[in-house]
């Protein structure tokens, strides 16, 4: 199991499936995912960093040796900012994409690596931080040990699932097997109650596909997803065969049908993007009319959550009710094959070589397009990344993250509430109610910087050097174990959401903050003596996005307090809808494959903070200049500069397998879209680069939408 976070997905970069608080509500968590579409992140890394890759950057910040002077800004701005780097750097052979976001958490987990080096080395320290990171990383790169116990460390789970006698078990075993964070067809998580948000309560949601989404199951028509659906059911086979099953071809034929069946009852991306069709309150006895095929008591019980609620929120009502009928309809020998096919596929990177070689051939080749898989030493540390969380984040910002930085990033983002703020009074389109509705909202936001006030208690955790599973196992416990305590206690508001070394940002409507990590104000990420317009650009343009989420088309359903409450005049509601509907057709209307258009309605949340964001970073950045003039540097206005900078940082590129896998699944737009996209609404940049009808970047005004 993973963090529950509630709406965390709405973070400013990519899907990271595998890290352990990011975690989109409705969003399958469990599916086993692990590619990583990071091109579309907004982050700063860019500009800074990769222009080493052709000498120093200019005086502006700008990294003219990326630009195309081939390209004309006002025809493609995102070739214009950097289609040399785009045509001369090529994708690492082990990563599906690369770009800004890559560079910069290269850097950390580089800083990372060198922390956990010197306490790995130490086989004496036997307490704290130290010894865990140590002896976690001492398991995980043993790979002779790893390659001598070969399944062996998987024993008594799969004898557990072999135990199995009858239907009425499944709910326990489903129950055992999420404790330990395997993807199983129920995800039970923890978070605020979107009605009552000074209390938690539990939120059941469709989970357990081994694909990314039921697209990759159902959809006939597609070529592409077709061969990938054969090469699933072909890794399914391998698995098995490498457990040791004799019959694994008809075995995996069979796990394959399920799956489908499952998918054919879930409900959609673009279902589970909408906040009210997915809170659905039940009591206990309403669940069990609902599904009474799943023992709920037995399941909860198993989770540590029985006997400590009377209602639930079901995510998705109907596919409860689907899985339901599955249950009854399917083999008993199914479910178990199923169940241990889930449970290899989630502990196969932690086993000997050939498991680790064919989890990749599937997750790494065949659904992101890497060649080759990262080094050992790489995937230790985000491991450790994700299940140490707080333990590492902890030594990580003692060592590098100065308090002062702090202090200048939360001014920055005190500029941009200060640029929501005059935006909101100045939109043509709003009346005055909603306007005063939105300012109350935009008052109460929380702002977090670098690290949180109070950490994590690891202590009952125990990491055993040489137990590379057991490891895994207990830190996913430990982290499920933490989720249901809170359960009954008053809602933790200093919590964090992702650690202090992921590079990303978010915005949480359960809580109404804005949360940036340290790790994405890192040097060189965040440069406090660079040229302001740039880092208005290429930082504030995440500052402006988190921030407008609390105002996209799912925060904007939330009050200031976290509530799932309707402050809208049904004049304006009608009005933000209209110009949804606009943007949906626009960004529909882009593709990053030849037959790949962009899902408008699944990418709008995300469009809208992009577009909104921009826009609140030329606002900012005129807020900070207090009215003194801003100089031209290497012939560039600050105008044009905070638009390099904002497109800079957003560099990135990513393999077909990637591309295709974040338009069927990942609410965020590919990079030349997020700036491209939100470019061609944003009225500075028509001034600042002179852009003229007959331009490929130009709208006619009344094609044109501003949100915020
Ligand atoms: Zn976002």
């Amino acid at each position: 199991m993973l963090a529950r976070n509630g709406w965390l997905g709405n973070n400013e970069g990519s899907w990271h499936k595998p890290s352990i608080c990011i975690s989109i509500r409705h969003h399958n968590h469990n599916q086993d995912i692990t590619m990583k579409p990071t091109l579309c992140s907004t982050l700063i890394a860019g500009l800074f960093v990769v222009a080493a890759h052709a000498g120093a950057a200019a005086p502006s910040g700008i990294d003219t040796a990326a630009m195309d002077p081939a390209v004309r800004a006002q025809d493609d701005f995102f070739r214009y900012s950097q289609g040399k780097w785009l045509k001369d750097v090529d994708i690492p052979s082990d990563r599906a994409s690369w770009g800004a976001f890559n560079v910069a958490q290269e850097n950390v987990e580089g800083q990372i690596r060198t922390l956990i080096d010197s306490a790995a080395q130490d086989q004496h320290v036997k307490a704290g931080s130290d010894q865990k990171m140590g002896d976690f990383y001492a398991s995980y790169i043993d790979e002779a040990r790893r390659n001598a116990l070969g399944l062996a460390p998987l024993k008594a789970e799969i004898a557990r699932i072999e135990a199995l006698r009858d239907k009425r078990g499944l709910a326990t075993l489903v129950a055992q097997l999420s404790r330990i964070g395997v993807g199983t067809p129920v995800e039970m998580n923890v978070h605020q109650d979107n009605k009552a948000s000074t209390r938690y309560i539990v939120d059941l949601a469709q989970s357990g596909l081994g694909m990314p989404n039921r697209d990759y199951y159902l959809q006939a028509d597609d070529a592409k997803l077709a061969a990938t659906r054969a090469k699933y059911q072909v890794h399914v086979e391998k698995m098995l065969a490498l457990a040791g099953h004799q019959d694994a071809a008809a075995i995996a034929e069979r796990i394959v049908a399920l799956e489908t069946d499952i998918a054919r009852v879930q409900w959609s991306a673009v279902e589970n993007r909408d906040p009210v069709k997915a809170y659905n309150k039940l009591s206990f006895a309403q669940l069990k009319q609902l599904a009474p095929a799943f023992a709920w008591d037995d399941y909860l019980k198993q989770l540590g959550a029985a006997g400590k609620i009377d209602s639930l929120i079901v995510s998705q009502p109907s596919y409860l009710q689907g899985l339901d009928k599955l249950i009854g309809a399917t083999p008993l020998a199914t479910w178990k094959a199923y169940l241990q096919f889930r449970l290899l596929s989630t502990y196969a990177p932690y086993l000997s070589q050939p498991f680790v070689d064919e989890s990749f051939a599937f997750r790494g080749t065949v659904l992101s397009g890497a060649s080759v898989n990262r080094p050992v030493q790489k995937r230790a540390i985000a491991e450790i990344n994700r299940d140490l969380g707080e333990v590492v984040g902890k030594v990580y910002v003692s060592n590098y993250f100065p308090a002062e930085r702090k202090r200048q990033v939360e001014t920055m983002v005190q500029n941009f509430l200060l640029a929501f703020k005059e935006g909101i009074e100045t939109l043509d389109w709003m009346t005055p109610a909603t306007k005063a509705q939105a300012q109350v909202k935009l008052a109460k936001i929380k702002v977090k910087v670098g690290y949180p006030d109070k950490w994590r208690d690891y202590a009952s955790l125990t990491i055993a050097r040489g137990d590379l599973v057991g490891n895994v196992m207990r830190s996913r416990a430990f982290a499920q174990r933490f989720e249901v305590a809170k359960l009954g206690k008053p809602v933790d508001r200093s919590e964090w959401g992702m650690t202090p070394q992921t590079v990303n940002a978010y915005y949480n409507p359960e809580m109404n903050e804005v949360v940036f990590p340290a790790a994405r104000l890192q040097s060189p990420l965040y440069d406090a003596d660079a040229e302001p317009a740039i880092n208005y650009g290429a930082v504030g343009i995440s500052i402006g996005h988190e921030i407008s989420h609390a105002f996209d088309d799912q925060g904007a359903q939330f009050d200031g307090d976290g509530n799932l409450r309707n402050w809208w005049t049904k004049e304006d509601s009608e009005q933000f809808a209209a110009r949804g509907k606009v943007l949906v057709a626009q960004y529909g209307g882009y593709s990053p494959l030849p037959g790949y258009p962009l899902n408008g309605a699944l990418t709008l949340g995300e469009n809208i903070a992009d577009n909104a964001g921009a826009i609140m970073a030329s606002r900012a950045y005129k807020i900070s200049l207090k009215g003194q003039p801003a100089p031209v540097i290497d012939g560039y206005t600050a105008e044009q500069r905070l638009f390099m900078g904002l497109a800079q940082a957003r560099r990135g590129k990513a393999r077909d397998a990637a591309l295709i896998a974040q338009v069927k699944a990942d609410p965020h737009s590919p990079s030349e879209f997020r700036v491209n996209g939100s470019l061609r609404n944003h009225p500075g940049f028509y001034e600042a680069f002179g852009v003229k009808p007959g331009d490929k970047m130009y709208l006619a005004p009344e094609q044109r939408v501003i949100f915020w």
